[in-house]
């Protein structure tokens, strides 16, 4: 026996790799599943600790969620904004009314004291998520970009800037000396561990974070559980935001395979859409299946299918 039999461990960024994490949690009992979130977004703003991959995987898997943004809470209201753009504040990052209670929330308890992991547990328990979500690291990471400008502070880049600025080059600051969330790594090297997910995110912003702390791509490579990994990109294109721009700005071809191959030597399969032609790769399976997620019920069919993916690998794997 062992403390994860039948756990399935999603690694996630925000707004894409939610939608599969909401999947998952509503086809697995919800305590099975462990989705570990990117923290390198994650910045101080008006004196405020803001992790937005954690929130919007927080919102989402509690039914919070702006079903049209993704981001942010639904039903919100932006009295808050109004009253700091008329007192001349900052305001090219959009705080609700609501969300702004968990930045509020998570700054007073960081400041006496509580780890990012400990206040994201208990909001989670006091919004009734049965899914346990994990900071990649309760450490500081920062990713930053490159660009013909300098070098920018990710949300810098990503919001003030809305991804205008070309990218040549991603950072990830203090991932070498941040140590991986002592839960993720557990979970990584038990056997009883059903399947790792890498759900459909930005590969350099969502994914890459976490797989820069110390550790974690020898864990994904050694682990005795199935890797499987969702394509962002679908014919070509992003479902949202940066990845295809950035993926053209690094000189990659913006194809799912290109995805894959980014992940070579960490996954054992990658879903592709049906829509996709034949893809072969050299160290890795590739399968098809329904992966733009528009309903519920397409967030649920696709994580079915991909533990059905995992599940026969892992049955191949012990005949
Ligand atoms: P962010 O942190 O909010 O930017 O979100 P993520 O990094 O988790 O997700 C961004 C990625 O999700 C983009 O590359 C999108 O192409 C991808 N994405 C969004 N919706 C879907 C979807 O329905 N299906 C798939 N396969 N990818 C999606």
């Amino acid at each position: 026996m062992s403390g994860h039999d039948g756990a399935v461990l999603a690694l996630s960024g925000g707004i894409g790799g939610a939608k599969l994490a909401l999947g998952l949690s509503r086809v697995l009992p919800p305590e099975r599943l462990i989705v570990v979130a990117n923290t390198g977004d994650d910045f101080e703003h008006l004196g405020l600790a803001i992790s937005p991959d954690l929130d919007t995987l927080m919102y989402t898997l509690a039914g919070l969620s702006d079903p049209e943004r993704g981001w942010g809470r639904r039903e919100e209201t932006w009295t808050f904004m109004a009253a700091l753009a008329a007192l001349g504040g900052e305001t090219w990052f959009q705080l609700g009314d609501g969300d702004l209670a968990s930045h509020v929330e998570r700054t007073h308890r960081r400041a006496a004291g509580e780890t990012l992991s400990h206040i994201t547990d208990d909001f989670c328990r006091r919004l009734g998520i049965g899914a346990h979500i994990l900071p990649m690291s309760d450490d500081r990471v920062a990713t930053r970009v490159r660009t013909p400008v300098g070098w920018l502070d990710f949300q810098d880049y990503f919001v003030r800037r809305r991804c205008a600025p070309e990218v040549s080059e991603l950072a990830y600051d203090g991932a070498a000396q941040a140590r991986p969330h002592p839960g993720f790594m557990a979970a990584l090297a038990d056997a009883g561990l059903r399947a790792v997910i890498i759900c459909p995110s930005n590969p350099y912003l969502s994914v890459d974070p976490i797989l820069a702390l110390p550790g974690v791509r020898a864990a994904l490579a050694a682990c005795a559980a199935p890797v499987i990994a969702v394509s962002p990109i679908i014919g070509g294109r992003a479902v949202k935001g940066p990845t295809a721009k950035m993926m053209r700005e690094l000189g990659l071809p913006v194809t799912a395979a290109a995805v894959a191959q980014h992940y070579d030597g960490l996954v054992d399969l990658f879903v592709v859409d049906h829509s996709e032609g034949e893809i072969t790769l050299p160290n890795m399976r590739v399968s098809k299946a329904a992966i733009l997620m528009t309903t519920l019920a397409d967030r649920e069919a696709l994580a079915k299918a991909v533990l059905t993916f995992a599940d026969e690998l892992r049955a191949e794997s012990r005949t």
